[in-house]
């Protein structure tokens, strides 16, 4: 989200308010309790990338995995990884300079199709949902999501797909918010559309049993620092720079801002 309050207009109807939200409080509440279709997510997202486009990690780079682009450089580079949600495509052009060639993106919006086309040529990309991926059984080595999972609206529709798609004894690699201090942080900001752009986030115990139901065992990777998207989220800007050097691989899992999560198919 942007996080300084600001006169906006909604991103679906159009119509002016004030505030950190996205949508108007009608757009918002006419998607409470209901899965928000494909379409109106692409259009949504895509509207992020044209409105905001300092801030949805489609042109810049400021939420990157660290835990799980370091799990990934333990990794053969002859597996094939598939990127569901690959934005602008920059965990892509890392792992193409970390020397993996078999490379697929996969995203919902042209937006960020397009930005991925120009900054990894190499990389096979689909535009399809995160819900239907048009792959064959078995014919991923890894999957990776950052920042990807929260937005979903039926994650056990999603986990279904990446377990189909994996190969058994294939990694699942996951960045998502930690669910209760996202919470406390949106309630705090008065961001009452939250539900809209972050419908699926989870707790570690959730996430774990999330993956266990599907077939995966997990390990928790530790996240060394903030990223920069998470320090320019700190109300307090003169505390920005100190929050950046914190450790917080030190935290518990619970305590954590976000989740990596190593998720291996049984
Ligand atoms: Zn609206």
């Amino acid at each position: 989200m942007v996080v300084e309050r600001s006169e906006r207009s909604c991103l679906l109807c159009g119509a002016p308010f004030s505030g950190r939200a996205f949508l108007c409080r009608a757009c918002a509440d006419a998607y409470r309790g209901a899965p928000v279709p494909a379409d109106v997510r692409r259009r949504f997202y895509e509207a992020i990338d044209r409105v905001y486009p300092t801030w949805s990690n489609t042109y810049e780079e400021y939420n990157p995995p660290v835990g799980l682009l370091a799990h990934l450089a333990t990794l053969p580079r002859t597996a094939r990884v598939l990127e569901i949600g690959a934005g602008g495509g920059f965990a892509l052009a890392a792992l193409a300079r970390m020397g993996f060639r078999r490379l697929v993106g996969l995203d919902l919006t042209a937006t960020s199709l397009a930005a991925t086309r120009q900054r990894v040529p190499a990389a096979w990309l689909v535009a399809a949902d995160a819900e239907r991926l048009p792959l064959r059984d078995g014919s991923v080595d890894v999957v990776l999501t950052s920042d990807v999972m929260e937005h979903l609206p039926d994650l056990d529709r999603h986990l279904a797909e990446v377990a189909r798609v994996l190969r058994p004894g294939g990694h699942y690699l996951i960045k998502t918010p930690n669910r209760r201090p996202a919470e406390a942080y949106y309630r705090l900001r008065g961001l009452y559309d939250y539900h809209f752009w972050h419908p699926s986030m989870c707790s570690p115990g959730e996430l774990r049993r999330l993956l266990a139901r599907h077939g995966f065992a997990c390990a928790f990777v530790a996240p060394p620092r903030l990223t920069q998207a998470q320090c320019r989220k700190i109300p307090w800007p003169r505390l920005r720079p100190l929050a950046a050097r914190v450790p917080i691989g030190w935290l518990p899992n619970g305590l954590r801002p976000h989740l990596e999560v190593v998720a291996v198919r049984r």
